[in-house]
């Protein structure tokens, strides 16, 4: 059933259409009347015929109409509604497939895929891993969540000292990997100390008035596009080991022969073999 809104475009509209709809009927009944009967004492009976059939036609039906072509519009809206959200949930998961939730650098993958790229552009590029000294310690001695205020605070270190080109990610739990582009050893030296030092500089009060001094150990190479892909990862993870080794908080650059870390031994074993039982 058609019901009468109070919306005055709807009832212009229907106006409209309904006085179109009489002026028509008027001239066509009108011209054909006389063209068939001529003018007789019958032509206003017939001429009010045709001017309340289509007025009673044409108003129920143009606000029929009307309604219909609002609920198509409304749907239109809806449908631009729920694109729009299916874009903004693509782009939360595209963010959360690059990033850590936790820190806001890239994540492991992400770096990972971006290194290989961008150490391609140069010739000469330095490589950093940075990893937490004794954070066990932090989770223990004060909590997990004060554990992650940690991480947060480390990583608003290299959001404000490194290069737009820069590239930095949280490449473990505690562990960072910053791709210097363009930039040689010596350099790269030089900027992994200024990183060691604005760490160790870092206020963190784990408690109220307890201060922890937080530091950092840095594996440094040398990264250059005709590497084997996995070398700049194993030599900096090389020099970290070294760094470790010789007491933690210091930056060491790889140099051939350093003594890498001891892989765990279920990777130096090799696969398992399965053991075949004669019956
Ligand atoms: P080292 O100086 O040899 O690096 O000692 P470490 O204690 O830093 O190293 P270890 O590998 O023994 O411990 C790393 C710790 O980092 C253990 C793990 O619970 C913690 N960790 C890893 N990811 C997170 C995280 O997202 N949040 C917190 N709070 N802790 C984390
Ligand atoms: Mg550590
Ligand atoms: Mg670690």
């Amino acid at each position: 059933m058609v019901r009468f809104s109070k919306d005055t475009s709807q009832i212009r509209e229907a106006s409209i259409i309904s006085a179109i709809a009489v002026l028509l009927s008027f001239a066509i009944t009108g011209s054909l009347y006389i063209l068939f009967f001529g003018f007789d004492e019958r032509f206003w009976g017939a001429m009010a015929l045709a001017i309340t059939v289509p007025w009673g036609i044409s108003i129920p039906l143009s606000f029929y109409m009307s309604k219909q072509r609002r609920k198509v519009a409304l749907v239109a809206m809806r449908l631009k509604e729920a694109r729009q959200k299916l874009r903004d949930a693509n782009k939360t998961l595209e963010h959360k497939a690059s990033y850590d939730g936790l820190t806001g650098l890239f994540n492991r993958e992400h770096f990972l895929a971006e290194f290989e790229q961008r150490r391609m552009a140069s010739s000469a590029n330095v490589l950093l891993i940075i990893d937490a000294d004794h954070f066990k310690d932090i989770n223990d001695g004060y909590g997990h969540p004060i554990g992650d205020k940690a991480l947060i605070l480390i990583s608003t270190v290299f959001k404000r000292m490194l290069r737009k080109d820069d590239l930095v990610g949280r490449i473990g739990g505690e562990e960072f990997g910053i791709l210097l582009p363009d930039t040689v050893e010596a350099e790269g030296e030089i900027i992994a100390e200024m990183i060691r030092h604005e760490i160790e500089s870092i206020i963190f009060e784990p408690q109220k008035n307890v201060r922890h001094r937080m530091t950092v150990s840095i594996g440094i190479t040398g990264v250059s596009p005709h590497h084997e892909r996995a070398l700049p990862m194993r030599n900096a993870d090389t020099a970290l080991f070294e760094a470790k080794r010789r007491g933690r908080n210091q930056c060491v650059l790889y140099k051939p022969g350093m003594r890498s870390k001891p892989r765990p031994f279920y990777e130096a074993a090799g696969p398992l073999k399965r053991v075949v039982r004669s019956a």
